[in-house]
């Protein structure tokens, strides 16, 4: 027998079969239910009740909440990864006498997001599609297409080039959702991983004509040659199919979509992934690590906030455009009132960005229009402010800044000041503005005068002193007599309702100011809905005007904040030339400096570095002396550079960098196993077939990852590779491996500097002075000594390291190390003949000091220990 089906769960199957991916909150009344799957996953997320509902003889699960709540509950469902269907009510149920009409009003993605519930402040929601062009396996793909769209701010880029590179705008631009083919999905988990929320469109989405005709149409243009993108096919492919998905989730309303930009590959500092990770930028693995971000960040707008973070994964190599950026701060740092006085403005400054992008969606409220006019008045003195700048590049962001009067006094006349969030709390439109609105406004307040003054009339004349006019659902406005006074009731007076004490009674009178009093309000709520319409479509002509001006504002807001880092955190202008020098006077960590107490203050280090005498510096040093530090350093500051920031040093002169590179060897391959070190190789080597003469290398113990000997190999011979490669890229080098510093007898443009230490009778003290020179010994010593090792060990291990100090070569080194263990190597401690101290003896005798961190010394041992 066929299962009987409820119209209700009949209605809901059909909506469903459209959106199978999606979850799909579906209004019932003053709910929104989810059935089924949806419902198991809808109360896992939300930590809602699921509870069964019967289905035509089978059960289903259902989870729902108020519909009041979707503002607190479908963030998290977003951020979760879940796309959400938004399945409302389209017809108002009182007027239909069948099942309510119900159809998907939005589709909300991770990347596709309007909510400010759901979007930050300082960061971008993007949207990704990427597009392979069509070969079948990752190591032919010649051509990776891709665009960005972030439809909270009407911004939308492309662009086109290796995996690597592709990869790399993925790491800058951190999308909230990407979007590829179908068939590509192996392909794409392949090439960038699984740590992105996707999604897979059909493979006909992914065709030039379509794409082309996406765009064309969207733009309404002929041709895509004015955006400067005609030539870039694999782009356009991507940057149609997020157009598409826009269709396909319901947004259609896109008039804040301008424009399509490129990402030109060649204007901007290579960061492969690794570095935009190990240099802990803009996010960090690490949940409680400050980055680089959080420290330099003094912007005040969103808008700012956003670009800032796109400045630091796309920092410049124009000198000419860095120099721009640089002469802005200066000028700014040379006149501290004007300073703080752009400043102070920007804090009137909404997110004009996002404003404007609702107004062309239609999803602004009242209130926030009334911000929009706010923002744009603080924006009239900065401009005039900037106007009167003597720098060059400021005044120029004077004179792009818009005035936008005409919509400021549109906005002002037509909005209440204290205009509501919400349209139907009334009040939003001006008094004075729309006359026939002023009209039924006081009809509506004069009819309420109206009925006080029936009351006394009525009062006087009947001698009823307790009358009441009141108005309830039921029956509308009527007059309540106390049973006492029911005799004076005057005969016209029709009765309506009997309470315990009292009788309620309605009159012609009543009844005719009621339908007046109820019929304005009812018309002023349309009316103002209509005007308020009415002036978000006449606003759609400024979506240019107002997004010209909050880029302006942004970059004004980011060079104000260099200005105040660089003041609080006392930095100094750097000199950016064609040159391929790099000479840092005193540089300083940026985030390591904010970090130390006062009373352990940074120590600042001197970094020099060029083509021809010291192209290569290996740095040696113990564990946590600050070699690290020192590579790390040396990046930022050029980034920060290269950003148009000062930078935390006493002097900076430099050649424009064209890629920054860095490695960190993997600490512990020992127990990650060979593939580990396969990868560190392989990422490496990936730098080796990219560098160019204008490069800069840092390499933090690499090779670290594997036995002594293969570790000093490895360092050997990449360092070799770079110095005789016709780069002359520059390069630093930290390791523990002294045995390095023999190449400076053969490689004239390595040079040796060490961290240097106070080594005490019985502790080093870290000075953190980089000097020449190399390191004499290693101090995986000192470290284990660190890490308690007990002192025979120590002692034992102290031995042998001095004889093996004096063997030279690789082989040398090798028969010494046979001959001691053969000779002596048992420690008078060990010579018991007790199994337990055998195996302990083994455990210690295994232990490789040269590579062990402090770490893993200590968890080396809790284990030994453990076996006692
Ligand atoms: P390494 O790479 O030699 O093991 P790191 O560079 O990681 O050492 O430095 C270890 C710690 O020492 C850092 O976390 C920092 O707190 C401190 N440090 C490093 N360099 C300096 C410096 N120049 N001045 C003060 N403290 C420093």
């Amino acid at each position: 027998m066929a299962k009987k089906v409820t119209p209700l769960m009949k209605q809901y199957n059909t909506i469903k079969a459209k959106y199978p991916d999606a979850l799909l909150l579906f209004r019932v009344g003053d709910f929104y239910e989810t059935f089924g799957d949806d419902a198991v996953r809808a109360a896992r997320i939300l930590n809602i009740t699921l509870t069964a509902r019967n289905n035509g003889g089978d059960n289903i699960e259902l989870a729902g909440f108020p519909h009041h709540s979707l503002h607190t509950y479908l963030p998290k469902l977003v951020m979760a990864g879940c796309r959400v269907a938004i399945c409302d009510q389209l017809e108002d149920p009182k007027l239909t006498k069948s099942i309510v009409k119900r159809g998907v009003t939005e589709l909300v993605t991770p990347g596709v997001a309007l909510s400010d519930d759901i979007l930050q402040s300082k960061s971008n929601n993007f949207l990704a599609a990427i597009h392979f062009h069509a070969t079948k396996r990752a190591s032919e793909v010649q051509q990776i297409g891709v665009a960005f769209l972030d439809i909270s701010t009407g911004e939308y880029l492309l662009s086109e080039g290796s995996a690597e590179y592709v990869d790399k705008l993925l790491q800058n631009f951190t999308p909230s959702e990407v979007l590829f083919s179908k068939q590509k999905r192996g392909l794409f988990s392949e090439t960038f991983g699984d740590d992105f929320h996707v999604f897979h469109l059909e493979d006909w989405v992914f065709q030039t004509d379509y794409a082309t005709e996406t765009l064309q149409k969207h733009f309404d243009v002929k041709n895509l040659k004015g955006f400067g993108i005609a030539h870039l096919e694999s782009g356009i492919i991507a940057a149609g199919a997020a157009l598409h998905y826009l269709g396909e989730t319901q947004h259609k309303k896109l008039k804040h979509i301008t424009k399509i930009s490129r990402i030109a590959e060649d204007e901007y500092v290579w960061m492969d992934r690794f570095t935009i990770r190990n240099l802990e930028l803009y996010h960090s693995n690490n949940q409680n690590a400050v980055t680089l971000l959080d420290v330099i960040d003094k912007t005040i707008s969103p808008m700012g906030g956003r670009l800032l973070k796109r400045w630091m994964a796309l920092p410049l190599k124009n000198t000419e455009k860095i120099t721009r950026r640089h002469e802005v701060v200066s000028y700014l740092l040379d006149h501290p009132k004007v300073l703080a006085f752009m400043q102070q403005q920007m804090k009137g400054i909404g997110d004009l960005e996002r404003l404007i992008s609702k107004v062309a969606t239609g999803k602004i409220n009242p209130r926030e229009v009334v911000q929009l006019l706010h923002s744009l008045e603080a924006i009239v003195p900065i401009k005039k402010e900037a106007l009167k700048a003597s720098n060059e590049s400021v005044q120029g962001i004077g004179e792009q800044l818009l005035g936008c009067e005409l919509l400021r006094n549109k906005i002002k006349e037509t909005l209440d000041e204290e205009a509501p969030v919400n349209i139907l709390k009334g009040n939003a439109i001006s008094e004075g503005f729309h006359e026939p609105l002023d009209e039924l406004r006081s009809i509506a307040t004069g009819g309420k005068e109206y009925l006080n003054a029936m009351l006394a009339r009525e009062t006087e004349r009947t001698g009823i002193t307790s009358l009441k006019i009141a108005s309830n659902n039921v029956f509308g406005y009527y007059i309540e007599v106390r049973n006492t006074h029911k005799d004076k009731v005057p005969p016209e007076w029709i009765r309506k309702q009997t309470l315990v004490s009292a009788e309620r009674y309605i009159t012609e009178e009543l009844k005719e100011y009621e339908t007046k009093i109820l019929g304005a309000e009812e018309k002023i709520t349309a009316l103002e809905q209509e005007l308020f319409s009415k002036l978000v479509t006449w606003m759609l002509q400024f979506i240019g005007s107002v997004q010209q001006n909050a880029a302006l504002i942004a970059e004004l807001d980011c060079l104000c904040s260099f200005a105040v880092h660089a003041k609080n955190a006392n930095y100094t202008r750097p000199l950016i030339d064609d040159s391929f020098d790099l000479d840092i006077k005193e540089g300083r960590h940026p985030v390591i400096e904010q970090q130390l107490p006062p009373d352990n203050p940074f120590i600042a280090n001197d970094v020099f570095l060029d083509r021809d005498t010291q192209q290569i510096i290996m740095i040696t040093g113990p564990n946590m002396s600050g070699k690290s530090a020192i590579l790390r350093q040396t990046a930022l500051i050029v980034l920060l550079a290269q950003m148009g920031s000062f930078v935390p040093a006493k002097a900076v002169r430099l050649g424009y960098v064209d890629k920054i590179f860095t490695r960190v060897g993997a600490s512990d391959n020992i127990s990650m196993g060979e593939s580990t070190f396969m990868v560190e190789m392989n990422e490496t080597a990936s730098i080796l077939n990219n560098i160019s003469d204008r490069s800069l290398v840092l390499l933090d113990e690499i090779g670290r990852g594997t036995s002594t000997y293969d570790g000093i190999s490895i360092a050997w011979a990449i360092s070799e590779y770079l110095h005789e490669h016709p780069s002359h890229a520059k390069t630093l080098f930290a390791t523990h491996y002294h045995e390095i510093n023999e190449m400076t007898e053969t490689f004239d443009r390595i040079k040796n500097y060490n961290v240097s230490v106070k080594e005490l009778k019985d502790n080093v003290l870290f000075l953190r002075k980089l000097v020449p020179g190399g390191s004499h010994h290693s101090f995986g010593i000192h470290v284990a000594k660190m890490a308690g090792m007990p002192q025979a060990v120590l002692h034992r291990a102290n031995k042998i390291l001095k004889r093996l100090e004096k063997s030279h070569s690789s082989e040398e080194l090798t028969e010494e190390m046979k001959a001691i263990s053969k000779e002596e190597l048992q420690l008078s401690f060990f010579k018991l003949d007790d199994p337990l101290l055998e195996s302990l003896r083994d455990e210690i005798v295994e232990i490789d000091i040269d590579t062990l961190t402090p770490v893993e010394a200590l968890m080396k041992l809790n284990e030994i220990k453990r076996m006692l």
